[in-house]
């Protein structure tokens, strides 16, 4: 049985460990865009911008271990199309591969701001704009500070993780960081206004300049070599680099065309199949119907990537059993770290309790809804994870 991979990311490199884990010994073929094996793009925003780790460091596997493995590892190689009926990937160099298994594990891409990209063109801004998914993107951030910060300024945009991230590795490396987010709080849509305005306090005591409920409308060249950033607020700024950080969208085209069901992502019943019987889907492009939450969700969650893609190999082999881990995520940023578990809607939450030491920012806080806990989220608190994981889809205990 030859199964093929397309995406060789977090989720499809753990697909093909554990292909080989639970026994297969048929043909496994990865198939990867980048020109890189499989990669964690976590510490690309914060131990490689902080100059603590370089980037081969984030690589899951050796070369050796795709020899090893007998995994066909095709990198700088993008699958163009899917034939279902024949079972056929089409690549971009117009050959075709027959499958008998495909997992879909091609994951998401920065949104782009029209405003940021007009200021990419050749030529029509001094300063570079940059998004943050890559190892070339994390090297090219991490090149606006590695000869000194010189008291230069960094324009983030956004004030979701990546933005928040970004901003906390740049201040720590010197850098003057102003960050402007369209909501009244950072990360307020995920966590809520009581966590939002701890993490924006965190941030303004390190020197960020944050400018909340405001947006980015033009990028023009400014004086001494910097860009010109005016803000909605009727503000602007004058700044040597931008990064932008305002979310993902899952990377459908593939499934799209090749006539798959999709809406945010590739839609996969409980034990993460597409509608095709032979095709599974996993990690930041997974819509998946989750048993437990009776939802569907898709996150773009670390967790997520890497046991979804184990889970789709074991369900690839034959294995019925549903998904049913809880979405969990993390966050380093400055001396504050922070895990999160469960899941709340976009129709948010009834009440938050939050509980320990506030002001020192050692705390636990649980998100509940109809009186039951629908997530919770540790800060500084680290032994606390596996009690508040126990919490999620009980009734609120104090
Ligand atoms: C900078 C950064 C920091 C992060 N930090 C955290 C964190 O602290 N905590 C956390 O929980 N999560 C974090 N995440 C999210 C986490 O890294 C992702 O959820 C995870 O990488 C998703 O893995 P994936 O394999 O599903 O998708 P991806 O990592 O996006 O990999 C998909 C791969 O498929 C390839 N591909 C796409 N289409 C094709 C095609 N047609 N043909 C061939 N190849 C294709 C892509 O090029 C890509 O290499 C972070 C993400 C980023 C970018």
């Amino acid at each position: 049985m030859h199964v093929v991979v397309v995406g060789a990311g977090l989720a499809g490199g753990r697909a093909v460990e554990e292909l080989r884990a639970a026994g297969h010994t048929g043909e496994v073929t990865l198939i990867g865009a980048e020109p890189h094996s499989p990669y964690e793009r976590p510490p690309l925003s914060k131990d490689v911008l902080l100059g603590r780790a370089d980037v081969a460091s984030a690589t899951l596997f050796d070369d050796a271990w795709y020899a090893e493995a007998q995994v066909d590892l095709r990198v700088a190689t993008e699958a163009v199309g899917v034939d279902l009926a024949r079972g056929v990937v089409e690549l971009v160099d117009g050959s075709r591969l027959a499958y008998d298994r495909l997992l879909l594990a091609t994951g998401c891409e920065p949104v782009r701001l029209a405003v940021a990209e007009a200021g990419r063109a050749p030529g029509s801004l001094p300063v570079p704009v940059t998004h943050l998914r890559t190892v070339e993107d994390a090297e090219a951030i991490r090149s606006l500070w590695s000869g000194g910060a010189d008291g230069r300024r960094l324009l983030v945009v956004g004030g979701g993780w990546i933005g928040l991230e970004v901003a906390a590795a740049a201040r720590e490396n010197g850098m003057e960081v102003t960050l402007v987010h369209r909501g009244a709080q950072p990360l307020g849509r995920v966590l809520g206004p009581e966590m939002g305005q701890l993490f924006a306090a965190v941030h303004r005591e390190h020197g960020v300049d944050l400018r909340l409920g405001a947006t980015l409308e033009e990028l023009t060249a400014g004086p001494a070599g910097r860009a010109a950033a005016r803000l909605s607020d009727g503000s602007s700024v004058h700044v040597d680099a931008v990064v932008v950080g305002v979310g993902v969208r899952p990377r459908t085209r593939l499934a799209e065309a090749a006539g798959l069901p999709t809406d945010d992502g590739v839609l996969v019943d409980a034990t993460l199949r597409t509608g095709d019987p032979h095709v599974w889907a996993a990690g930041d492009v997974a819509c998946h119907e989750h048993p437990v939450l009776r939802r569907r969700v898709r996150v773009d969650h670390w967790d997520a990537a890497q046991e979804q893609g184990r889970h789709a190999a074991r369900a690839m082999l034959g294995d019925p059993a549903p998904y049913t881990r809880l979405p969990y995520f993390y966050t380093d940023q400055y001396d504050l770290g922070m895990e999160y578990v469960g899941f709340v809607g976009r129709e948010g939450y009834d009440d938050v309790v939050v509980e320990g030491d506030v002001p020192g920012r050692v705390l636990t806080a649980r998100y509940v809804t109809e009186g039951t806990v629908v997530a919770a989220l540790q800060i500084n608190d680290w032994d606390a994870m596996d009690g508040l994981r126990e919490t999620v889809g009980r009734p609120l205990r104090r």
